[in-house]
């Protein structure tokens, strides 16, 4: 992409998770810096594509599943990345077109690129607000969410590979917590995560790099990840690896000729029900 710096507070001097991801997921909006860190994660877990690819996957199926059997219409997605196609709107409007979605992050690069997101069908309605899952309080009570979801109705929450870079020492479970407890009975967490469980080593790696670049990261093991879900009632079949979360909800051939082992995918994913 171009060195246009007209928008605000885009950094190109150092590496960024969104561009990083975008690369990992074949892309084309990031810089030669976050190339360069992307493939430094690479050699250390060549995974790394097909986690990427597979936590997309994991979404579009959490969506669909969500929408055709929870009567799930409104969506609240945090972290959602530079855009790619189709988007958790565009998946979740091919089943319900009046679906209605917020879209939240907090790097101003995925600010630039909103207009992408905001495609919506005529019956349903989508937004973008730049904000940060720290301040849950800030990012729920914007003026633009309020247009667009209505919290006395079930909205599905959605942190798809969002919370492995909050660490523990800025609370978690306390903002996943504020957030569900802003949503309605029948709202529902869609939630995937980054695990160091099928190969430590290589994780530690990971985890170097991109707190090396100045994004620090924390990578969770199983229970850590299931706590998210305290309160929750878990869908079948509960936190999975991201390929076997209801691989019958996928679309067809995913192009991938073999299945992926659970060291490359690295994900723990799931989705659940407020009572
Ligand atoms: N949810 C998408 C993208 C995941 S990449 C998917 O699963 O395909 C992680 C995204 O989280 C990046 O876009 C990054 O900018 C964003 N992010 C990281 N920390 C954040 C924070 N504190 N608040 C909001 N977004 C954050």
């Amino acid at each position: 992409m171009s060195n246009s710096n007209a928008a605000r507070d885009i950094d190109t001097s150092r590496p960024h998770s969104a561009r990083m991801y975008d690369y990992y997921l074949g892309g084309k909006d990031h810089f030669e810096v976050d190339k360069q860190a992307a493939e430094t994660v690479a050699d250390a877990y060549p995974g790394i594509f097909v986690c990427a690819r597979e936590n997309r996957a994991f979404m579009h199926r959490a969506t669909r599943v969500l929408a055709r059997e929870h009567g799930i219409r409104q969506w609240l997605d945090i972290g959602t990345g530079i855009p790619t196609e189709p988007n958790l709107h565009q998946v979740a409007q091919s089943v319900v077109p009046e679906a209605r979605v917020v879209y939240a992050d907090n790097d101003p690069l995925v600010l630039k690129y909103a207009e992408r997101l905001m495609r919506s069908t005529p019956q349903g309605r989508t937004t973008y607000i730049e904000a940060d899952v720290n301040a849950p309080r800030t990012l729920l009570e914007a003026p633009e969410l309020a247009e667009v979801l209505d919290l006395s109705r079930p909205v599905a929450l959605s942190l798809n590979a969002l919370m492995h870079f909050v660490t523990d020492a800025q609370d978690p479970y306390g903002i996943v917590r504020r957030l569900l407890d802003f949503l309605p009975s029948g709202s529902a967490l869609a939630l995937s995560h980054c695990t160091p469980d099928f190969d430590p080593g290589t994780w530690e790696k990971v985890t170097a790099i991109y707190t090396g670049a100045g994004t620090p990261v924390q990578f969770r093991p199983r229970d850590d990840v299931a706590r998210f879900f305290d309160g929750l009632e878990l869908l079948d079949p509960g936190v999975t690896v991201g390929h076997r979360w209801r691989p019958d909800a996928g679309q067809g051939a995913s192009g991938s000729a073999k299945a992926p082992t659970d060291a490359e995918v690295s994900l723990w994913t799931g989705v659940g029900i407020k009572p």
